[in-house]
């Protein structure tokens, strides 16, 4: 149901998106060379174009919907809806607005929010209580971290906005998977009874098949990673995690990834890197940095470093079964927001996290390790000397620890970053 709207923009910072998305790509076209940068030109030009249809969208009337990124956005497309990943939008702008998003981390900080949360929160926090997004609702899986838990009350009981939390457990056992299949289906219900409308599961099901068609490109391009040169560029990690959220259930992400896997396999067949030589090649267990994204290209170009990968593009649910019954089809969203990134490395204790950083260490012949230590990320704070230990007895290569906050460049600056950067690849080189 769509109700005619006589208010103003209800999404203004996705206008903000729009405008720093559009000056952004009109850069990358008239001033890249025509293979410069390839995932940065397509992806810019995709999202782009969703974000002009959410704007649209919202135009007609139709409900605003926040979302965690934990709460896949695909989902939300059960609903006539504009879906707001709230992590995703504080970090887009905090990666393209000259001034990042620090100007609406300041705003809920001095409103009382403690500083050292997560900005991934706080860039959309701090805009709502400035009223630049009116949310009719909001939904978030009861995880992956204090910093949700901590934060999403500010969104009900200061905003009274309803928020919707389907639980997620802990365990990752044969009976997680249907309770919180149920749990996203009264999840639906419920934000259905809020905005007014019925959820359309086969309208749901289309966005699902479209991910499950995308599956296979993504596993194609990581294998692809092994090889030596690495034939993705380092762009592609923050641009396929861009991807996962505004292009998500939606025939530009096939697009989208149908061009990168071609470009992929022309430079596999080449034996060629996108920068010149790959001289190391690296793993980023968890965040790039996202207010300096420029950082990517920089190490592809003048370190010839090649991010293998960070945690969105090393996590990857299976598809779906979309062909049975909505149960089948709810327990395979369930198992897909169990493994999204973060959720799933949160969620639990950090033996399977290592375990498995080690594995991808030798598969991928990583030279070297980067952790960005978050300073939201609290629950993350005691594992990089256990996982550096661990690469270094059972892969036998170092980590670089680099502490920062990735959406805010006040507290390690993009020179910091770079000065460590360069005196730890000399040590590799
Ligand atoms: S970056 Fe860390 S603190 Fe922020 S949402 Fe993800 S898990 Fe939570």
């Amino acid at each position: 149901m769509t109700r005619a709207h006589e208010i103003k923009n209800r999404i203004i910072p996705y206008q903000m998106l729009y405008e720093a998305i559009s000056g952004t790509h009109s850069l990358v076209e008239n001033i890249l060379p025509d293979h410069g940068i390839p995932s940065l030109r397509m992806g810019l030009k995709h999202i782009k174009s969703v974000i002009n249809d959410f704007i649209l969208k919202e135009r007609e009337g139709l409900p605003v919907i926040g979302h965690h990124f934990a709460f896949p956005t695909e989902f939300l497309y059960a609903f006539d809806c504009v879906p707001v990943c709230i992590e995703a939008t504080s970090y887009l702008l905090s990666a393209l607005l000259p001034d990042g998003s620090e100007p609406y981390y300041d705003l809920i900080t001095h409103w009382g929010h403690p500083f050292h949360t997560c900005s991934s929160q706080k860039g959309t926090m701090g805009m709502t209580l400035d009223d630049l997004f009116q949310f009719d609702a909001i939904i978030t899986p009861t995880a992956p971290c204090d910093n949700t838990y901590a934060s999403y009350p500010f969104f009900r009981f200061h905003k009274k906005i309803p928020v919707i939390t389907p639980d997620l457990p802990f365990l990752k056992e044969d009976k997680s998977y249907p309770y919180l299949g149920e749990q996203i289906k009264l999840g639906l219900e419920e934000l259905g009874r809020v905005i007014g409308q019925e959820p359309d599961y086969d309208k749901l099901r289309r966005a699902l098949e479209i991910e499950n068609k995308i599956f296979s490109m993504q596993m194609e391009i990581f294998e692809l990673k092994k090889t030596l040169p690495c034939p993705v560029e380092n762009m592609f990690n923050a641009m396929a995690a861009a991807a996962s959220i505004y292009l998500s259930g939606r025939p530009e992400k096939i697009t989208f990834y149908e061009e990168m896997l071609s470009i992929a396999k022309q430079r596999y067949t080449r034996k060629e890197h996108h920068a010149g030589e790959e001289k190391i090649r690296s793993i980023w267990p968890y965040m790039i940095i996202f207010f300096d994204l420029a950082l990517c290209e920089w190490l592809d170009r003048e370190l010839g470093m090649s991010i293998l990968f960070d945690i969105f593009n090393y996590n990857f649910a299976e598809p779906i079964d979309t062909t049975s019954d909505l149960e089948t089809m709810l327990n395979g969203m369930a198992i897909k927001t169990m493994e999204a990134p973060m959720v799933k490395q949160s969620a639990e204790f950090y033996y399977s996290f290592i375990d498995e950083c080690v594995h991808l260490a030798k598969e991928f012949s990583a030279d070297c390790y980067v952790f960005t230590s978050h300073l939201g990320c609290k629950q993350f704070g005691s594992v990089p000397q256990i996982l550096r230990e661990a690469l270094r007895d059972e892969v036998g290569i170092p980590m670089l620890l680099i502490d920062l906050d990735v959406g805010d460049k006040r507290m390690t600056s993009e020179k910091i970053i770079k000065d460590k950067i360069k005196l730890f690849a000399q040590t590799l080189l």
